[in-house]
């Protein structure tokens, strides 16, 4: 048969296309139907932006076709996966590490009357012989792309991802575990395994509480924080959700 549509530039749906079509909206649905937090996430608390940081406890509406998508939903959930296969392997290999209440929900904290919140992966509370670390210690874990993993492993995770450094001194100075805290990243290419023992950042930690206290007040009192920087270009607003909402705004 002659393909009329040959150099029309239009390509037929392939049946991957309709099934994923599909697998993405059930995943949307499905997060659609979730109820909105209600807190500020102690996890993001080292990003640039304090003004992203108070959209995001204000659960102001994303820039419209800004919202996660199917494909970054599989993304979190594949990290989730990945995170418990490190788990296993590292009870295997002799690390007692409890990640779950008896009741089955996750550790973490609580602050300002629930206003900031934090959920941690696990704490490892015996290590193997041999190991050489404090316990009981916090454990966070990342699946990383091979580009990513190896900055990490090269510069350090306090060098190479400042964002999850402050996550861990922010749950270290909560949850009182001064002790140096073991990060595991996952090569989601190789399946390679990265740990490092990061010092509790006493300064750092207090910083982002500060900011967390800054963000909340800032939201009672109606006032908009500042934006971290003058350029609607500036690479943090590009990646941003409400990078239109934020620029239209005096
Ligand atoms: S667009 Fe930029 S300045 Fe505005 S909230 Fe987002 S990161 Fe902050």
């Amino acid at each position: 048969m002659i393909n009329l549509n040959h150099g029309s530039g239009y390509r037929l749906p392939t049946i991957a296309d309709a099934i994923n079509g599909l697998v993405d909206m059930a995943l949307v649905t499905e997060r659609a139907s979730q109820p909105p937090r209600r807190y500020l996430g102690a996890s993001a608390l080292g990003i640039a932006c304090a003004r992203a940081l108070q959209f995001d406890y204000t659960a102001t509406p994303k820039d419209p076709g800004r919202d996660f998508g199917g494909g970054i939903l599989r993304i979190f959930a594949a990290g989730h996966r990945f995170e418990d296969l490190s788990i296993r392997w590292l009870r295997a290999a002799g690390f007692d590490l409890r990640t779950h209440r008896r009741d089955g929900g996750q550790f973490g904290f609580s602050a300002a009357g629930g206003r900031i919140q934090g959920h941690i992966d696990g704490v490892v509370v015996a290590a193997p012989p041999g190991v050489g670390m404090a316990v009981p210690a916090l454990w966070e874990h990342k699946a990383l792309n091979h580009k990513s993993w190896q900055d990490t492993v090269k510069r350090s995770v306090a060098v190479s991802k400042p964002v999850y450094a402050g996550q861990i001194a922010i749950y270290q100075g909560y949850l009182d575990l001064p002790a140096p805290a073991l990060f595991t990243a996952l090569n989601k290419d190789t399946c390679e395994l990265h740990h490092e023992l990061v010092p509790f950042d006493g300064a750092l930690a207090q910083r982002l509480s500060d900011r967390a206290v800054t963000v909340l007040r800032a939201t009672d009192a109606g006032e908009l924080l500042a934006r971290h920087s003058t350029n609607r270009d500036h690479p943090e607003c590009r990646r941003c959700a409400w990078q239109d909402r934020c620029w239209r705004m005096p």
